[in-house]
C-alpha cells in the first residue's frame, strides 16, 4: 500500500514529528456511499478530521472509533456514528499509535486478536460463496448451511440491539419483587440445567400485560407479566422457557435473519458491519414481524419436550397453558404464540408425551406465588 506520489504525507497538527515521520505514506478513506478509495491526510483535531484535497471531508469523534482489523500493517477503522459503511485505514506506525492513545474505546466490539481475526475471514470468506450459492440454492438451504459458520457473539450483537426495541414496543418495565426474581432465577436455571443449553442467560419478567414470552438471539428470554397471571403452575411456565431455550440453542433467529436478508444481509456480514442504523431497523423487523418457520417451532417444542422429561415433569401443562390463551386459533403474533403449529395440535403433542411426575416439583408453593407477584412493588405485598 506505499505510494510513492510526493507531498502526501499523513499530517498531524499536534505533532509536527508524526507528520514527518510519516514520509509519504497515506491514509486511505471509503466515504460509506461508494466503495471508490480516496487518499486522504488524517489530523487530530477536537475528532479525527479525514482532509481530502485540503477540504476536511469528516471529523470522526474519538470516543466513535473502533477498530476492525490489522490487516498488512494497516489499522482499519470504522466510527460509529458516521455511515456504516465508513472506513478509515491508516498506515503510519506512529499516527496509528497516536489514534490508539486518543480512542478510548477502538477495541470495544473486538474479542481477542488473531484468532477474532481469523473467524471473521472464515465466515466471510463463508458470506461470498453464499453469495454465489443463493443463486443457484436459494436462501433456505444457505442460512442452515451459514449459520453454523457464524460466531455466536454475533447473536449477542443481535440480541443487544433489538433489546432496546423491545422496551419500545412494549412499553414494559422490568418486574423487580426480589422474592420473585429469586423464584424466577431458580425456574430458569432449572429449565436451562435440564435442556443442557449451554448459553448464560438473562431473562426477565416485564409489566406488559400482553400474555407472551419470547426469545431475542444470544440468550434473552422476556416472560411478559400477561403469561405469568395466565398460568396455574411453574410446570406450564417451565415449558414455556424450556421452548424458548430451543430457539435460542438452535439459532433460529439468526437463521432467520440470513434467511430473509438474503443477498444484502450477507454483504453486510462480509463487511463485518453490524452495528450500522439499517441493521438496526433491518433486526427489529425481523424480529418482531415474523414468526419462526414451522419446522423451528416444531423443533422448538421438541425441545421443551425432552427438557420436561429431563426433569422428570410432563410438558403436558405446557400445551394447556398454550391453549388457554389462545384457544384452538393461534393468533398471529411472536413469540411463543406464532401461529405455527396451531395451538390444538400443540396441546395434543403435549399430552402425548405426558408421563407420571418422577422429578421434584420446580418450584415450593411459596416460591411459585413469589413469582406470580414478581411485577408487584415490595411495599403492595
Ligand atoms: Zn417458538
Amino acid at each position: 500500500m506505499d505510494s510513492t506520489s510526493p507531498g502526501s504525507s499523513l499530517v498531524s497538527d499536534s505533532a509536527a514529528s508524526i507528520a514527518a515521520a510519516a514520509g509519504n505514506k497515506q491514509a486511505i478513506y471509503f466515504d460509506g456511499t461508494s466503495n471508490r478509495r480516496h487518499t486522504v491526510q488524517v489530523r487530530f483535531g477536537d475528532g479525527l478530521d479525514i482532509i481530502e484535497d485540503g477540504a476536511t471531508v469528516a471529523s470522526w469523534p474519538y470516543g466513535d472509533l473502533r477498530a476492525i482489523d490489522n490487516g498488512e500493517g494497516a489499522l482499519r477503522l470504522k466510527s460509529v456514528s458516521a455511515l456504516p459503511l465508513a472506513r478509515l485505514e491508516v498506515f503510519d506506525p506512529s499516527i496509528q499509535a497516536e489514534i490508539r492513545t486518543r480512542a478510548r474505546y477502538l477495541e470495544k466490539d473486538r474479542g481477542g486478536g488473531h484468532a477474532h481475526t481469523g473467524r471473521i475471514v472464515a465466515w466471510s470468506l463463508a458470506a461470498i460463496v453464499s453469495i454465489f450459492v443463493v443463486v443457484v440454492y436459494g436462501m433456505p438451504l444457505v442460512a442452515e448451511r451459514l449459520t453454523p459458520l457464524i460466531p455466536l457473539s454475533f447473536d449477542r450483537h443481535l440480541g443487544a440491539m433489538a433489546d432496546n426495541q423491545v422496551r419500545v414496543i412494549f412499553g414494559s418495565r422490568t418486574c423487580t419483587n426480589a422474592e420473585g426474581r429469586a423464584a424466577f432465577s431458580k425456574l430458569v436455571e432449572t429449565v436451562r440445567q435440564a435442556s443442557h443449553l449451554d448459553v448464560p442467560l438473562q431473562t426477565e419478567v416485564l409489566t406488559s400485560p400482553v400474555p407472551n414470552a419470547f426469545a431475542l438471539p444470544g440468550g434473552k428470554i422476556y416472560l411478559l407479566n400477561g403469561l405469568l397471571q395466565k398460568a396455574q403452575s411453574a410446570d406450564e411456565l417451565a415449558g414455556v422457557l424450556a421452548h424458548e431455550m430451543g430457539h435460542i440453542s438452535h439459532r433460529d433467529h439468526t437463521r432467520m435473519m440470513i434467511q430473509r436478508g438474503g443477498v444484502s444481509f450477507l454483504i453486510g456480514l462480509l463487511w463485518g458491519d453490524i452495528t450500522g442504523s439499517t441493521a438496526v431497523i433491518f433486526t427489529t423487523r425481523t424480529l418482531f414481524e415474523v414468526s419462526y418457520s414451522r419446522d423451528a417451532e416444531q423443533n422448538a417444542d421438541a425441545f421443551a419436550i425432552e427438557a420436561m422429561h429431563g426433569l422428570g415433569r410432563s410438558p403436558a401443562p405446557m400445551g394447556e397453558l398454550l391453549f388457554r390463551i389462545t384457544g384452538a386459533q393461534g393468533s398471529r403474533t411472536i413469540g411463543i404464540l406464532a401461529s405455527h403449529p396451531l395451538t390444538e395440535d400443540r396441546r395434543e403433542l403435549m399430552r402425548h408425551e405426558d408421563r407420571p411426575a418422577t422429578g421434584p416439583e420446580i418450584l415450593s408453593d411459596a416460591e411459585w406465588q413469589a413469582l406470580k407477584t414478581i411485577c408487584r412493588p415490595a411495599s403492595a405485598r
